[in-house]
């Protein structure tokens, strides 16, 4: 967001999110091949690159879905590289999939208080049910209506995911990232995928305007280059496995080495 780039000198800057040196193999592939990355606390940086340059793998990698070959990820000065995703979650680091994983049996608004604990696996989701309408998660459910109403979904809260259209999920996932009591970091892997460009704007609008009033922080994976440059602060390259280019949006998408990865394919 224009004037938003205070931080030109990279001296004393909060950094909550770290990897060091991370590398993923897959077989004889290296997915992720020395990646080092910084997420500033209570910005947006934006991680571009073209389809299969390792995105989502150091999204995996961040996560805890995935363990590295090599290398460390800070989480607010901890080293969490042996942490499964769970206990990253429960330390403030909150994720977003390509693909959303909805519930596809349950309402609209059951699918967004379910996020406020994490993503649990199908089997245990009866169980929480049960719970959820209980007094002590009345909150939940408050918060479940404002996250849907933030997002424009609130009229579809008894709706089921499979009645929804392609971007009203993406709300919806929205919504849902929202839910957890006080992320300390926010990785969304292409939050428009899919969508209308109009509604892709106003999913970042969305994220800009969290950013700013509530202090969050997030990482954003986004493959099309033109979308996303307005609403972020900062931005990284990566193409092969690597981080190609990285600092002022406007300058990475521009950088030759940038243009040149995408139009190699
Ligand atoms: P991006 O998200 O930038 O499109 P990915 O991280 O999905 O890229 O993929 C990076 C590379 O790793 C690609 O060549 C992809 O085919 C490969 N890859 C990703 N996940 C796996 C996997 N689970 N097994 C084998 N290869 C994988
Ligand atoms: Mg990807």
């Amino acid at each position: 967001m224009a004037g938003s780039h205070v931080y030109g000198v990279d001296y004393g800057l909060d950094y909550v999110l770290e990897a060091r040196g991370l590398v993923k193999k897959f077989g004889e592939l290296r997915a992720l091949d020395g990646v080092d990355l910084r997420v500033p606390r209570g910005k947006i940086t934006l991680l571009i690159g073209p389809n299969g340059s390792g995105k989502s793998t150091l999204i995996n990698v961040l996560s805890g879905v995935y363990k590295p070959d090599a290398g460390r990820v800070i989480l607010d000065g901890e080293d969490v590289t042996e942490l499964p995703p769970h206990e990253r979650f429960r330390r403030g680091l909150v994720r977003s999939f390509q693909v959303p994983r909805l519930f596809t049996g349950l309402a609209v608004v059951e699918n967004a208080a379910f996020a406020r604990h994490g993503n649990p696996g199908e089997g245990v989701v009866s169980g929480v049910l049960r719970r959820l309408w209980e007094r002590f998660e009345e909150e939940t459910v408050r918060r479940a209506f404002r996250m849907l109403s933030f997002t424009r979904i609130k009229h579809l809260w008894d709706r089921r995911p499979s009645e929804m259209s392609g971007g009203q999920m993406k709300l919806l996932e929205v919504a849902r990232i929202l839910m957890p009591d006080n992320p300390k970091v926010i990785l969304m892997d292409e939050p428009t995928a899919g969508v209308n460009p109009v509604l892709a704007h106003e999913i970042f609008r969305f994220l800009r305007r969290l950013t700013d009033e509530e202090g969050l922080t997030f990482l954003i994976v986004e493959h099309r280059l033109d979308i996303a440059v307005d609403y972020v602060d900062h931005a990284y390259a990566m193409a092969l496995g690597r981080v190609i280019a990285e600092g002022d949006p406007r300058d990475v998408l521009e950088h030759p080495k940038v243009i040149e990865s995408y139009l190699g394919g």
